[in-house]
């Protein structure tokens, strides 16, 4: 039997402690004398302003792109819209670390209450807000498994936006109830590589049974947005002002393990293009920034795309096209196609700017995980405390299982936070994989990787 004693599990703020103001770290990284790299043009390979911008992002978001401003209020409309769903719990672990045994004290912060079921929303709703606040119409988009797509479909329906949404072919037709959920909130979605576009019909012409990727949908939805004069586009990772919208997750966690009493010593979220782990660590590195605070900081990545543990830093393409601003991130090399991991939001080329100056400067780590062991891990989780995670998520809950056990074996009081970053209601198909032993794990294709670095762009010094 469970033992009776009033533990606290659940740590629920109320809707005021909702943050008035995102947490931007490029100031404290100016103060620190870190140095950020500026986008560049992908044609001409030069610095690009503001103005090149235009086309893609409203300048609101192109501001803050580049400011370096620590905190920047979010309006209300946005805080309002938040409130459908934040604050967003935190939890402790108590029954995991019961079936773990270990002395650790493990939180963890739950995204998947949100309408899309992941922290995808927390950049949609802003995102959606400026671009109607600038007078556009529409926003072009890409999706890879859906996650970004539907979060952003039910940002579009409460800002009254329309969206449309370039859906990776081999998504669209494994996963429909994704397309389902976009198209329920108000959205049009098509298969990409598709015929609306130039560079959809370019590929169909090359390859008319391709299964498409997110470079080649990234592609499309950038030239949807550059042809249209009522149409932006909109990124769900990577760049600047998504990682500063995801840190409502962190500034709220810091209260709530105020309130939970502890410090943690190991913060872990899991890196794709790497917004859910900047939403919950940058508020917390930014202390660690600050000479405030020595947090340890963790990226769990797949081991079939380990961009921050095995990729190069280095200015790459972001899509296939090779239309997107150039950046400088960790990169696998843009013509890079990670094997089919069910985890889907994990699956791309680069990584986000912000988090691979944190890792080349040595402020955070990066460990690579293998898909069955993350959905053990996952499973493990779920049994316990009852949420099925996401497979990205699994990826972070693997990581954290790993340092409580290392804790056990040192006899060691550690507390860890990690990031839950969605639920794993519409991945069931992949749970039922691993239920039947049918999940494979991919080895690090390092001759795949080698030849599409080849390939970077040649970037004057
Ligand atoms: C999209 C997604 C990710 C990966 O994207 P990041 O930008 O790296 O956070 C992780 N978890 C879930 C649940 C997602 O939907």
């Amino acid at each position: 039997m469970a033992s009776a004693a009033p533990r606290r599990t659940k740590f629920i703020l109320d809707e005021e402690r909702i943050p008035r103001s995102w947490y931007n770290i490029a100031a404290d990284l100016a103060l620190a004398g870190i140095q950020m790299s500026p986008p560049l043009h992908p044609g001409t390979m030069q610095p690009i302003g503001p103005a090149d911008l235009a086309p893609l992002f409203p300048m609101s978001l192109i501001l803050q792109e580049v400011s370096t401003d620590r905190d920047i209020e979010i309006p209300d409309p946005v805080r309002d819209a938040y409130q459908l769903y934040r604050p967003s719990p935190l939890y402790r672990a108590h029954r995991l670390e019961r079936v773990l045994d270990t002395p650790a004290h493990i939180y963890y912060k739950y995204e998947g209450v949100s309408p899309a079921g992941s922290h995808k929303p927390n950049t949609a709703l802003a995102q959606a807000f400026f671009n109607k606040q600038e007078g556009v119409k529409r926003l072009a988009t890409e999706t890879g498994a859906g996650q970004w797509g539907s979060a952003l479909a039910f940002a579009g329906a409460v800002f009254g936006l329309e969206v449309k949404v370039y859906m990776v072919r081999a998504s669209y037709d494994q996963k429909p109830y994704r397309r389902m959920l976009m198209e329920t909130y108000g959205a049009s979605v098509v298969a990409s590589p598709s015929m609306t576009t130039n560079y959809g019909r370019r590929v169909l012409a090359e390859t008319p049974d391709s299964n498409g990727s997110l470079g080649i949908a990234i592609s499309e939805a950038v030239e949807d947005a550059a042809t249209r004069d009522d149409t932006k586009y909109a990124l769900g990772s990577v760049l600047n002002h998504v990682m500063l919208h995801q840190t409502v997750i962190g500034l709220e966690a810091q209260q709530q393990m105020a309130m939970a009493g502890e410090r943690p010593d190991v913060i872990i979220a899991c890196a794709g293009g790497g917004s859910n782990f900047a939403g919950l660590t940058f508020p917390f590195v930014g202390e660690n920034l600050r000479g405030e605070a020595s947090y340890r900081v963790i990226a769990a990545e797949p081991e079939a795309a380990p961009s921050l543990t095995r990729g190069v830093y280095a200015y790459d393409f972001g899509d296939t096209g090779k239309m997107a601003p150039i950046v400088k991130m960790h990169t696998l090399g843009s013509d890079f196609m990670p094997e089919p991991i069910h985890a889907g939001g994990l699956r791309y080329h680069g990584m986000s700017p912000l988090v691979s100056l944190l890792k080349e400067h040595d402020l955070i780590e990066a460990r690579s995980v293998h898909q069955v062991a993350c959905f053990d891990a996952g499973v493990q989780f779920a049994r316990a405390e009852g949420i099925l995670p996401a497979p990205e998520s699994t990826h972070a809950i693997k990581v954290a299982v790993d340092e409580a056990l290392e804790a056990k074996e040192r006899g060691e009081a550690k507390v860890i936070l990690f990031n839950l970053s969605g639920h794993g209601h519409f991945d069931l198909v992949s749970y039922e994989r691993y239920l039947q032993g049918a999940l494979e794990d991919y080895e690090y294709p390092a001759e795949r990787v080698a030849e599409s670095l080849a390939s970077l762009p040649k970037v004057p010094a």
